[in-house]
């Protein structure tokens, strides 16, 4: 920083460190801080004042300081001057490399009844709906003998029950009490969309439904579902259809792969749906498909009961400690992920794990150095299958999502810039740092696993 108001904000922010989030978002909702921005700044209108105000909001959540103390250190200048010094402050690696549409400030707004219910409760829906058809099937029995006190109701579709019943992020938290049990028609079998101008590996999905009851801070699914409940179908036996199947293709691998996990994780129902006993039937007869469950549970009593097959892959998301604790709420913590992947390595099935997303933060070397070492102590080297790699980058319109339901988080302390997809990632010499080290790490272990990057085109 050599502009010297640079600097006096720079001082006095480091002088005044230690006021709390609550106290920063209630200082920053309030109309003294309305009236105190509208004092300084009487000529901005609403895109300057938005933009000032939200750099403001960074700069002092980052700092700890007081929003005040940054007001009044650049009360004298005007909007251009200003808007060089906070962005200057905000993005100091990369304000001087980045065009000026880099950045994403949006209005901030803060909602204290959006944020997550982190209430570790176990998954007990109120409500359970289900589509005609599905009173005949293993998962409805099995739901009724979980949940005996769920009140239960037939509806005609859950299209036509969401179209009644509009949702908002605000209804997001209710999701764990409702349960809706359907009849997927369409959405059996896809290719990974991945994303634009990033190297496809050639994974397939098998949608076995929508939502999850854990609550990580980066979730895609905050901004992207729009039912206020987990949805789940009956109807596994049409998935597991040859013709379903044959659209699978082979990719950067030798080998076809399809996995469950995308808009929820593959194994936190399997307690109920044990969707896993016919999926790993199905998969063990055809050797030229890979079948992979992905998961932050350690739900994986339904596998351990199972003979094993070389061609299903459990495959945990980890997590840096730090990140995994501060960010992965309700999911079983990252040591009870690793003794689940060593019993189900023991009982003869293969393993994958995958760091994503990976989380630039001040430790961020040793934190996941030590995530690599406890992997390598857990499972034994070659049942390990591959290993991927994914940077934080996440749909622009999540950030004030995340900024709601977890005002705490610190993942968006980091410069995330806006690309022409209006995704926030890191830049570009940030991941290759990121990706360098953890590839380094996995080789010193003399791994054998496939090492790909999942989304990514550096
Ligand atoms: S486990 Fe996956 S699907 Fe579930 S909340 Fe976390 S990121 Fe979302």
């Amino acid at each position: 920083m050599t502009d010297n108001n640079g600097a006096a904000l720079k001082n006095h922010s480091r002088r005044h460190c230690g006021i709390d989030d609550m106290g920063q978002n209630k200082f920053l909702e309030s109309s003294y801080f309305d009236l105190s921005f509208n004092a300084v700044f009487p000529k901005f209108g609403t895109n300057k004042s938005r933009e000032i105000k939200r750099l403001i909001f960074e700069i002092s959540k980052i700092e700890k300081c007081e929003p005040s103390l940054i007001l009044n250190s650049i009360k004298d200048k005007n909007y251009a001057s200003v808007k060089k010094i906070l962005l200057q402050k905000r993005y100091p690696k990369n304000f001087s490399k980045i065009k000026s549409n880099s950045y994403y400030l949006p209005k901030y707004e803060i909602d204290e009844n959006l944020k997550a219910d982190l209430n570790n409760s176990p998954f007990d829906p109120k409500n359970i709906y289900f589509e005609n058809g599905a009173q005949n099937s293993i998962l409805f029995d099995n739901v009724k003998k979980k949940f005996p006190k769920a009140f239960f109701k037939e509806i005609p579709s859950l299209k036509i029950f969401s179209k009644e019943k509009p949702f908002s992020i605000a209804d997001y938290n209710k999701r764990n009490s409702n349960l809706f049990i359907v009849k997927e028609k369409y959405d059996f079998f896809k290719r990974c969309p991945c994303t634009s101008g990033a190297a496809n590996c050639g994974y397939s999905i098998m949608n076995l439904g929508m939502g999850c009851p854990y609550e990580c801070s980066y979730c895609f699914l905050q901004g992207y579902q729009n039912i206020a409940g987990i949805v789940l179908p009956y109807n596994i036996g049409d998935y597991l259809l040859d013709e379903k199947i044959s659209g699978a293709v082979k990719g950067l691998f030798d080998y076809k792969r399809i996995g469950s996990g995308e808009w929820t994780d593959s194994l936190v129902f399997d307690d109920i749906t044990q969707f896993s006993k016919p999926i790993i039937e199905f998969f063990r007869n055809k050797p030229d498909i890979f079948f992979e469950f992905k998961t932050k549970s350690a739900n994986v009593s339904n596998i351990l009961s199972i003979d094993p097959a070389k061609n299903i892959a459990i495959a945990w998301s980890v997590n840096a400690p730090e990140i995994s604790k501060n960010n992965e709420f309700k999911s079983a913590a990252l040591e009870q992920r690793l003794e689940s992947a060593k019993q189900c390595a023991k009982a003869g099935f293969k393993t994958a794990f995958h760091f994503d997303p990976i989380i630039y933060y001040k430790n961020w070397k040793d934190g996941y150095k030590q995530t690599i070492d406890m992997i390598f102590d857990a499972v034994p080297n070659d049942s390990i299958l591959w290993i991927s790699f994914g940077t934080l980058r996440m749909p622009a319109i999540l950030k004030p999502i995340i900024e709601n339901r977890f005002p705490k988080n610190e993942i968006l302390n980091a410069e995330l810039l806006l690309g022409q997809d209006y995704k926030l990632r890191y830049d570009e010499e940030t991941k290759r740092e990121i990706y360098t080290f953890m590839n380094k790490q996995i080789k010193s272990k003399k791994s054998k696993a496939i090492v790909y990057l999942c989304m990514e085109n550096v």
